[in-house]
């Protein structure tokens, strides 16, 4: 890699040059993929970026500070658009235009770093944004590259079986894997993630289990609770019985609202952690940060220039760094 300008015209990095020396002392630079800030929005924990590729495309990422953790975490895209099709999910409606190179996986990093004062507390990055990770693996496995080791990583799959034995072979002890599960059988996964026909469950889980086994960790295992499609108490019993002894976290999170699929947030988040927990699972409930500003789980889009985002005019335009 070379040592131009980071981001289109605007050296964010040379900005603030401790966000270089914080990415495992990497140099992150390099003018074949740069990307431009095109805007931002902020909330009063979350604060989320638009970044444009130089195709005319853009891809999401936030900023989010967990009052109840001891570090932030930087939530990044893999890929513009998502081929998986989860039917919850703002990108995965919108389908796949391509993969992001490691440089404008990185480079959302970068740049994120370089627009804040970096965070007195620990980093996560955190591959949960737009796309499948382990679709892109490369790339993805480059941009691991230039993460430090004392950073934390979480890696979100669908459970694409090869990509997660491949994970197992990085040996990474600071990776923790999510899987999305949410549902306790392949019929209602299927509705849910076509993906189930390519993966079924339980071929997720042996690949889950045989990361877990090798890292000497658990799998965190992500269900969104939507209502009157997942969150029977009936699906939380099929659950106990699909996961009880496996090396696994349950993780139980909010829908993050996505008007065009037609979902709502369930009421039974209660009941439904009862049932697990008394079942034996590890269980706990997640509340997804961001959601008002479109930065929740799911909610990320990508926008064309000449059909930007409908919230544009909503968000904080810093106009130094727009360089579309
Ligand atoms: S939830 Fe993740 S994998 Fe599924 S469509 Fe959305 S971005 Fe893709």
């Amino acid at each position: 890699m070379n040592t131009t300008c980071i981001l289109d015209g605007h050296a964010m990095g040379m900005r603030n040059a401790r966000s270089m020396e914080t990415i495992g002392g990497h140099n992150i630079n390099n003018t074949a993929s740069r990307m431009s800030l095109q805007a931002k929005a902020e909330s009063s924990v979350v604060t989320k970026y638009v970044w444009a590729t130089r195709d005319g495309h853009t891809v999401e990422s936030a900023h989010l500070q967990f009052r109840t953790r001891e570090y932030d975490s930087l939530c990044i895209s893999s890929q513009i658009g998502c081929a998986m099709k989860c039917a919850f999910c703002a990108t995965g409606l919108q389908g796949i235009v391509r993969n992001l190179t490691g440089d404008e996986i990185i480079l959302q990093v970068n740049g994120m770093l370089g627009d804040t004062q970096y965070p007195a507390r620990g980093l996560e990055v955190s591959f949960t944004g737009m796309g499948e990770p382990l679709l892109n693996f490369s790339a993805v496995k480059s941009a691991l590259e230039h993460i430090s080791p004392d950073m934390r990583v979480v890696i979100s799959t669908v459970g694409i079986a090869p990509g997660i034995r491949k994970l197992v072979g990085l040996r990474m002890t600071n990776l923790q894997l999510r899987v999305s599960l949410h549902a306790p059988n392949d019929e209602l996964r299927t509705e849910l993630m076509p993906i189930t026909r390519q993966y079924p469950i339980g071929e997720v889980l042996a690949a889950a289990v045989e990361y877990a086994d090798t890292l000497r960790t658990r799998v965190v295992l992500n269900y969104v609770l939507l209502k009157d499609v997942n969150d029977a108490e009936a699906h939380a019993e099929e659950l106990v019985g699909l996961l009880n002894g496996l090396p696994v976290r349950l993780r139980l999170s909010r829908f993050s609202p996505v008007s065009e699929t037609g979902f709502a947030e369930s009421a039974n988040h209660h009941a439904f952690e009862q049932i697990c927990a008394q079942g034996g699972l590890d269980v706990y409930q997640f509340h997804s940060l961001g959601t008002e500003i479109g930065a929740g789980m799911g909610q990320f889009r990508h926008y064309r220039p000449e059909a930007p985002a409908p919230w544009a005019s909503r968000v904080t335009r810093n106009a130094d760094l727009v360089a579309v």
